[in-house]
């Protein structure tokens, strides 16, 4: 088969478009002939070494495929072969305190051999055909294309999680999201909508501007200017808002985002923490009972509300760029200068 393999860690010119042996489905495992697959932030620190340093190469990367069920390894249940489905990308135990919370994306074995990431710690989606274990698949409707579900273990996925569950989204609050304009912000702004959250969308350049009107974003307002917390506080009565979801997460926006966070209110960081301390007094999460929390990678059941959600056209996936796989490296280079609105996906 051919498939796009990295060798070495480094530009997007290191993605090398080989042939390859078509990998055959172990035990529990299924053959996925792969559909699309999306181009993200996470492929890039990977790709260039940042995200896992020590990982293993070479590896075919690349998230959470969806495609067409090929051929199933022994003792596969549940699943036929020519079914629709988009693959969830952690490979838990499904055995470990987190896992049995219901925490899989905590599970003590995702930074192991046996379980890990799909596309990092084993062979990912860049390919004609991948091997995933049978339980992260998960069935697709016909109503939601491969390009679109490619989208959904990444991105939709993880900001579903966030305001359903890190969050936990109440009707009627005010939820403010800063950096909206980004591929997993434009989504949230819908999740959050889903939820019943009126969504303030935080947003730097004005390029994304009509993308986040189109995600339904109740107000939208400018970080560039420097009153912009005011404008978030004169948007909710004074209070400030009850959820603020901060995608860009740097020393600046989280000690803004804070400083918005209405008494009860919910900080959820969706990016690398900075070094050094964001919260000089600990007594304001105390005396008016705020939350800070965080939220990683997407589970199982979370992939399948996202695709719940798309079905009933609460969420629409925003795809503006569909690139041949061969040409992974081009879309990694538009990726990097900031020309995607939305996502690009690679289709084979
Ligand atoms: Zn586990």
């Amino acid at each position: 088969m051919r498939a796009v393999v990295l060798r070495e860690f480094g530009p997007p010119e290191n993605l090398k478009w080989e042939s390859v042996p078509t990998p055959e489905p172990q035990a529990d495992e299924v053959l996925l002939r792969v559909g699309a697959v999306s181009v993200d932030l996470f492929q890039m620190e990977f790709r260039s070494g940042r995200a896992l340093p020590q990982a293993t190469l070479p590896r075919i990367i690349g998230n959470g495929p969806a495609g067409v069920v090929e051929a199933l390894g022994q003792g596969v249940q549940g699943v036929q072969t020519g079914q629709r489905v988009v693959v969830a990308n952690n490979v838990s135990c499904g055995n470990c305190r987190y896992c049995r919370l219901g925490r899989e994306t905590l599970c003590a074995g995702l930074n192991n051999h046996r379980g890990g990431m799909i596309g990092a710690h084993r062979d990912g989606g860049y390919a004609e055909f991948v091997t995933v274990p049978a339980r992260n698949v998960v069935p697709l409707p016909d109503s939601i294309s491969f390009e679109q579900a490619c989208l959904i273990p990444n991105t939709i996925g993880p900001v579903v999680k966030a305001c359903a569950g890190r969050a936990g989204i109440r009707a009627g609050e005010n939820v403010l999201i800063v950096g909206a304009g980004g591929g997993m912000g434009v989504h949230a702004v819908q999740a959050a909508r889903a939820c019943g959250g009126r969504v303030i969308a935080a947003i730097r350049s004005t390029r994304v501007a009509q993308a986040v009107r189109d995600s339904g974003a109740d107000a939208t307002i400018s970080t560039r200017e420097a009153d912009w917390c005011d404008q978030v506080r004169a948007l909710t009565d004074g209070w400030g808002a009850d959820v603020v979801l901060d995608f860009v997460a740097t020393r600046d926006t989280l000690s803004a985002s804070l400083s918005v966070l209405a008494p009860a209110g919910r900080l959820v960081i969706m990016g690398y923490f900075p070094r050094g301390s964001i919260l000089e007094t600990p007594t304001w999460v105390f005396t008016e009972e705020r939350t800070i929390t965080g939220n990683r990678s997407a589970g199982r059941q979370d992939v399948a509300d996202a695709v719940s959600l798309i079905h009933n056209g609460r969420i629409k996936p925003m795809v503006s760029r569909v690139v041949p796989l061969k040409d992974a490296a081009l879309a990694h280079k538009a990726f990097e200068a900031g020309e995607i609105v939305g996502r690009a996906v690679l289709v084979i």
